[in-house]
């Protein structure tokens, strides 16, 4: 029996890098799937493709999460795209460098609105149908290893990670008699289109790979894996988690 079969699953921020990765392995599992990006393009088309190809279903939606109306009808969307949802992944997720006395508004905005007030309404408008309908429900977050540690220079990525952290351990308790569990997933430094610069320039690279004891870059297949564990029903004991899938870089030792 595949772990998700019969279920439908609407992930964020799906049409490249860890969440189309957490698509195709959900889809190989048995979900149907509702993809999202703020456009549907050849990338979203390759992803249906794969996922037809699989036996399963998928539709796009495009929507930009960073506006709670548009997270509320994507929300809607997925759950007429199929009759029913079973499970959120808050995928989407964007990241500003900037010296903490140059941020501007706009900036912090940008990323605050994505990555968390996106996400908390998001979570809201599928607690609402999950409750008028009597339902269980999975909430799972792409969180980041800087829900916990420090990257000077991304103030409001940081802010907003944390942001979840908390986000998501007040609702574990608020959700729980409404049976909907809800964890975080903190990648470390994946490869994907988000870190383009950091894999090429060996410098960077060479100095990040110092701090991650498994010296090297994660997969997205790697967090993908995790993502559908805690979405599945072999987490059904686990709700105000954070897993972190960072090579060991969270809480490593450095050698003096
Ligand atoms: P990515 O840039 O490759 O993919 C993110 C996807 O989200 C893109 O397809 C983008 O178009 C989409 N997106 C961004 N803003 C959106 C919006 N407002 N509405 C709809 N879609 C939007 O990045 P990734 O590396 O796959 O990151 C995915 C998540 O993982 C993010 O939340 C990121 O913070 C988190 N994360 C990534 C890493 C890493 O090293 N790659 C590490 C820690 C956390």
């Amino acid at each position: 029996m595949k772990r998700f079969e019969g279920k439908n699953v609407l992930i964020s921020g799906s049409s490249q890098g860890i969440g189309a990765a957490c698509a195709l392995r959900m889809a190989s599992e048995g979900a149907n799937i509702i993809l999202n990006g703020r456009k549907f393009d050849e990338r979203g088309q390759g992803i249906i493709d794969q996922i037809t190809a699989m036996g399963q279903q998928a539709k796009f939606i495009a929507a930009d999460v960073s506006d709670p109306k548009n997270v509320i009808d994507l929300v809607n969307g997925a759950i007429a795209a199929f009759g029913s949802l079973d499970a959120l992944v808050n995928n989407a997720g964007v990241e500003r460098n900037h010296d903490f006395w140059d941020v501007t508004e706009e900036e912090y905005d940008f990323v605050l609105n994505t990555n968390l007030k996106g996400v908390f309404f998001g979570i809201q408008a599928f607690v609402k149908y999950c409750k008028a309908n009597n339902r269980p429900g999975v909430v799972v977050n792409m969180s980041s290893v800087h829900e916990e540690i420090i990257f000077p220079h991304f103030a409001a990525y940081c802010a907003s990670k944390g942001g979840l952290k908390m986000l998501t351990r007040n609702l574990a308790t608020e959700l729980a008699p409404l049976n909907i569990r809800i964890n975080n997933v903190a990648p470390g430094a994946v490869a994907t289109p988000i870190n383009q610069h950091l894999m090429e320039t060996p410098e960077l690279l060479n100095h990040v790979l110092k701090n991650i004891p498994m010296k090297r870059l994660g997969k997205p297949e790697e967090v993908a894996a995790v993502v559908a564990f805690l979405a599945s029903e072999d987490a059904g004991y686990v709700t105000g988690s954070t897993y972190f899938v960072d090579g060991g870089l969270t809480y490593h030792y450095e050698e003096q």
